[in-house]
């Protein structure tokens, strides 16, 4: 029998933009309801079995746990990851704002070759929606990213844009160690 494939996903952005329930939402497909979601400080990382174009994964997706709070993640945060989800929330224009700043501490961690996905979630928010599909789009294809909408209250978006991921990774044998 063959090993499965180890990814390592973050999970990054400003605080509150929904990172732990995207996990949530991914993991048990479940949402948690507001008054219950700083429960989920703590939640370090989930891992997850999933076959992707016919190769079996082990997938631990990492929450920074609400360390984004104090403006630093530690640099364990970052080993040894493949692929990197940046959350903004599409109602907040400041954590949009704040992406090139993440991107900034990525660089100084990562492997230049990890896979990078924008991910603007909230989308159930339409109603005050502060930055445009278009405008999260044309920013991602400039930082050299992938880029979804997603909702972790609707699940809309949520279960395309972590497969979508782990696809792009297991598709670069140099990052994933190869067969
Ligand atoms: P984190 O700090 O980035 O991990 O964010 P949380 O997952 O703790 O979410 C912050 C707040 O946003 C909580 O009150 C969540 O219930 C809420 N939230 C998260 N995702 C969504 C979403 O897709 N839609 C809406 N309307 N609220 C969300």
């Amino acid at each position: 029998a063959t090993q499965p494939i180890n990814v390592k996903l973050l999970l990054i952005g400003n605080s509150s933009v929904g990172k732990s329930s995207l996990l949530l939402r991914f993991s048990d497909e479940q949402w948690v309801p507001e008054d219950e979601a700083s429960a989920t400080i703590g939640v370090d990382f989930r891992v997850h079995k999933m076959d992707v174009d016919g190769k079996k994964v082990k997938l631990s997706i990492w929450d920074t746990a609400g360390q984004e709070r104090f403006r630093t993640i530690t640099s364990s945060y970052y080993r040894g990851a493949h692929g990197v989800i940046l959350v903004y929330d599409v109602a907040n224009r400041e954590s949009f704002d704040a992406l090139p700043r993440w991107y900034g501490e990525l660089e100084t961690y990562v492997n230049p070759k990890v896979v990078k996905m924008v991910v603007g979630n909230k989308v159930d928010k339409e109603y005050s929606r502060q930055v445009t599909y278009s405008e999260g789009q044309h920013f991602a294809t400039r930082m050299g990213s992938l880029f979804f909408e997603a909702s972790a209250k609707t699940a809309v978006g949520v279960a395309d844009a972590f497969k979508e991921v782990v696809r792009r990774i297991v598709a670069e044998p140099e990052l994933v160690g190869g067969e």
